[in-house]
This record gives C-alpha cells, structure tokens and sequence, in this order.
C-alpha cells in the first residue's frame, strides 16, 4: 500500500525546500524507518480558514527502491510505413490520437484546416486589431486547435486518474512545467501551450506521421461495405485505412456534411450564457479573506453554480487574472471565451456564466430538428454581433443592472480589446436564458458575497462551451454505427469537453479503432 504525509504550511514558505523537508522529516519519524525518501505528488490550497495555507503530500517510498513513477510509457517508433489512418483537426483530441497511433504502429496523417501554430499568430491579432474573422484560422481552428491559445487548464471531471496522469506527463515530456503533475489546478497558460503543441508536431514528423496545414477536409468517400477509404481536401482524393474525425464543435460544416452523408447525429444537451468579468482584487479578497493576495498565493478563482426550476446555471472555464477572447470562427457572429497568461497575473477575473439547454425537454427544438440547437446558437451569436453595428465590439452590462434589468450608463473597464458597448442584454439575449441568469445571479451573491455587482461586466456571448450535438459511435469499437472506418473523436463529436478530455478521448477512439482492425 502507498503510504504518505500531508503537511500544511504558510504560502511564505512554499519555495523554503530546507522548511518543507524539516516538515516531512517530522512527520516521517512516526514510520519509525530512518530510509524513507519521498516526492511530492499533490499541491492545493486551502482556504477555508482566516489564512490560507498550502496542503502539500507527499509520498514515501525506500530510498534507491522508488520505479520510475512519472513516465508516460510513451515510446517513439518509426510509422512511415505503417498503414496510414488520416486525423482530421489538429486539437488536443487529434494530437493525442495521433501519439496513440504511433504508439500502436500505425502512420498519423493530420490535416488542419488552420495554419501552424506560429502563422495562426498574425490571424488573432487580425481579429483583435482588425475585426477580422478567417473562418479556417481563428481562436478555435490551426494547429492545435481550441486548445492552444486558450487558458489551458487542465482539469477534467474524469476519474481515470492513471490515464490523466499519462497526459499531463507527455504535456510535460513537450516542455510544459512539471507543477502541472502536482498542482490540485493544474495550468499551463496561452504563451506556452504553442511552444508545446509545436514539440509535439516534432515528435510525430519523427517517428513518420505526417502533417496538411490549410487543408480542410470538404467530403470523404466509402468504398461499399468497407467503409471510408478516402477523403477530399483542397481538391485532392486521399486514402486511408481509417478517418478519426477530430474537428471540435466549432466546425459546424463537418455536422453539415455527416447529415448529407445520411449517418445518424443526436441532440444533446448544452449550455448560453454570458462571460462574466470582476477586478481580480475582489475575487481574491472573496476567496483568501485578504485584502492582498501577496506575491506567494496565485489568483483566486471561483467556481459557482444554481438551479433555477428545473434549469441549471454554473460558472465554466474561470480564468483568473485572464482576458476575455473573441473566440468567433466566421465573419458575422460574436461569441466570447477566456484565457490567461501562465502567470495569471492581469486585474480582470473573467469566467463563463451558463444556463443548460436540454433541447429533448424543449418542444420547440423538437419542431426543428436536430440542427435545432446550431441554429439556435448561431442566432444568438449573430444578433451580438449586429448589435455592436458589425464589429467584434461586444454588447455588455452591468451585473448589478442586468439582474435589475436595467440598461448601463457607462461600463466598467476590460481586458477584452475589441472593446464592449453598452447594451441591454436582458432583451437581446433569449427571455428564459435571461431569467434563469438573473435568478441565478442572486444566489452567486448569496454564496460569494459581492458578486453581484455593478463593479463587474457581462459580455455576450458565451455559447460555445460543449457541442450541441452528438456523432454517434459504437461503444469499443468506436466507429460509427452506420459507417465502417469513421471514428467521431474529441468535443465535437461530442465525447469530451475540455483539453484533457479531448487528450483522453483521442486516445480511447484509437484504442477502439485497433480493436476494430484486430476483430476484421
Ligand atoms: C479561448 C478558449 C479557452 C479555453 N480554455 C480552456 C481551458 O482552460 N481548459 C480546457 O480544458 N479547455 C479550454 N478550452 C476548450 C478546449 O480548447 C477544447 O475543449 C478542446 O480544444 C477540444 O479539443 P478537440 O481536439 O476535440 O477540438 P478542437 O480543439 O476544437 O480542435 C479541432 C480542430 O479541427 C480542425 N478542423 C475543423 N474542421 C476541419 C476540417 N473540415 N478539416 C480540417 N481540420 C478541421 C480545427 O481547425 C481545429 O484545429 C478553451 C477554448 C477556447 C476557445
């Protein structure tokens, strides 16, 4: 059995190694066995009391004795001859397949609509700058995929514990820091997820796996009872033994193009609302109990959530001391997501605010089908952008006055460059999604006081949080269920949300495909 000891200490000391080790030694002593070594395996705060404190453990083990604990198993092997199996979308899910292809000895062929990551640079400052939307590189589409310039936090509600671990691991066997196999929160921040991405793409050209920018995949092709063999990008027919099908939930053309194809997509739910931003100051003091964090503690974050009736509303991807992003992926539509810097250290606070969407509950997404919620979102996301007169500016208010549903004399400041103008959100954004905020509103204030204020924005619109739809696929095997050799992957296919999930999931649908071979 693993044994371990937890300490508590003082943020002050947190880099004081000779502190630390005199702590554990305390606690060692109890083992009674003078030849324990031990590393350290979990960092988190706690905050619950006056102070707050860090919790660090760490585990024993016998000093010369400890296996290597923190390796991802990963071994590279040359694939350039291997049968070759063509991922679509360059995200975290089609990264991880391809890792996991080559692990198993098949050829990763990526093709990414967007640019490489560096290139994919010069188009967020055309957004930014500009108002510029290209709808193959944005914030959501290039090389690395949603994943990259976002906030890259790394949690995931999965439980599979070993599995995440293996992930983190090759993050870090990329050139992310190793806190992120210890931090309770781990984060790995927008200036360094390309550097990793572009590592990753290293060590897969290596070992024969091969890479398309700027080829968006428009239509495949089955070759009768076999399945998909081919698949046409840029003018040109490519084959392969298998399609992963990675392109996230923004690539609203790939569902298009399933539902021309005749294969069966499902409704499923999802969640709108608005990015909600306070002065990182306050959300500190809410959480640390301090007026000033001080430089040892990181920014707070928060994580809130309500029911309304029989709807829920929750905060989604908090990003402390971070900036809101126009995350858009055509021209003509406003849709705002966060991110942060690994250091965090912006004044601005920023995190979705939710409401669920469950479209099998509402009769009047049944009328419409199962684009239904697509059309939904991009309704919303369209009135967004009209209301700021055909710009990425988007429409904003006061908390205090969106609850009271009143319009806002002027705005507070914030970090999202595009800029934001007053607007009443409580009349463009839908009339149930509008009450249930509200309401749910006032019981963030009565869970963190403070919170619902005229000191904080709102800014519209937070409508990309999950795919609304789902491509099925069968449940080892991972094809789909009327298609030989398609495997849905990742977010948009509706199997994952987030970075570490999409990581697994492009993991489990290769897993399911050499399973699918082996059984043939
Ligand atoms: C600003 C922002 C911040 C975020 N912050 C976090 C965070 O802190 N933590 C977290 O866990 N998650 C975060 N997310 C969400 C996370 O990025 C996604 O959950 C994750 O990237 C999904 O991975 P994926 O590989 O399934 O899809 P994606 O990352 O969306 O990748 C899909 C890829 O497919 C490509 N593609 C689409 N269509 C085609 C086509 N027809 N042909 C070729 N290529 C195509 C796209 O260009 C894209 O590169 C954030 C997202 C954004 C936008």
């Amino acid at each position: 059995m693993q044994e371990w000891v937890d300490i508590r200490i003082p943020p002050e000391k947190i880099d004081d190694w000779e502190f630390i080790d005199r702590e554990v030694q305390k606690e060692i002593v109890q083992f009674n066995r003078g030849n324990l070594g031990y590393r350290l395996q979990r960092k988190s705060i706690d905050a619950r009391q006056k102070n707050a404190v860090y919790q660090l453990r760490f585990v024993l083990f016998e000093k010369g004795k400890e296996a290597n604990p923190r390796s991802s198993q990963w071994m590279p092997k040359d694939v350039s001859r291997s049968k070759p199996v063509g991922i679509i979308g360059a995200g975290p899910a089609g990264l991880f397949a391809a890792l996991k292809l080559i692990e198993l000895g098949y050829k990763p062929i990526l093709f990414e609509r967007g640019k490489e990551v560096r290139r994919r640079r010069r188009d967020l400052r055309s957004i930014q700058q500009e108002n510029i939307v290209d709808p193959d590189s944005n914030y959501c589409f290039g090389e690395g995929g949603a994943g990259t310039y976002s906030d890259g936090k790394l949690y995931t509600r999965s439980k599979k514990r070993g599995n995440i671990e293996r992930i983190l691991q090759l993050l870090v066997d990329h050139g992310a820091s190793e806190d992120i196999l210890v931090d309770a929160h781990p984060h790995i921040g927008s200036n360094k997820l390309p550097g990793i991405i572009q590592k990753m793409r290293g060590t897969i050209e290596e070992c024969g796996g091969e890479y398309y920018f700027d080829h968006r995949m428009v239509n495949f092709s089955e070759n009768g009872s076999m399945g998909i063999t081919s698949f046409f990008s840029n003018g040109s027919k490519f084959n392969v033994e298998a399609l992963i099908l990675a392109t996230g939930h923004s690539a609203r053309d790939i569902y298009h193009l399933v539902n021309r194809k005749g294969l069966e997509i499902e409704s499923k739910p999802f969640a709108l609302g608005i990015r909600a931003e306070h002065d990182q100051n306050f959300i500190d003091r809410a959480q640390y109990n301090k007026k000033n964090r001080g430089p040892y503690l990181p920014a707070a974050s928060y994580s809130l959530k309500a029911s309304v009736g029989d709807r829920s509303i929750f905060s989604f991807c908090m990003c402390p001391g971070g900036l809101i992003v126009p995350a858009a992926t055509a021209p003509g539509e406003i849709v705002v997501n966060g991110m942060s810097l690994s250091r965090r250290d912006s004044p601005f606070a920023n995190s979705g605010v939710v409401v669920t969407v469950d479209p099998s509950k509402d009769p009047e997404f049944q009328k419409y089908g199962v684009f239904a919620s697509l059309r939904y979102q991009e309704m919303v996301e369209k009135k967004m952008f009209e209301d700021g007169n055909g710009s990425l500016n988007a429409p904003a208010q006061r908390i205090g006055d969106f609850v009271d549903g009143r319009i806002s004399e002027s705005l507070n400041r914030t970090s999202y460059i595009p800029g934001i103008h007053s607007s009443p959100l409580h009349k463009i954004l839908p009339n149930d999604i509008v009450y249930v905020l509200q309401e749910g509103f006032r019981q963030f204030e009565r869970k963190m006081k403070g919170y619902l204020t005229n000191e904080a924005n709102i800014v519209g619109v937070e409508s990309r949080t999950s795919a609304p739809v789902r491509i099925p696929r069968h449940h080892i095997f991972c094809n789909h269920p009327q298609m030989d050799r398609l495997f849905p992957c990742g977010e948009g296919a509706g199997y994952a949300g987030g970075i570490v999930s999409a990581a697994l999931d492009g993991e489990r649908v290769v897993q399911g495909m050499n399973k699918f071979f082996k059984n043939k």
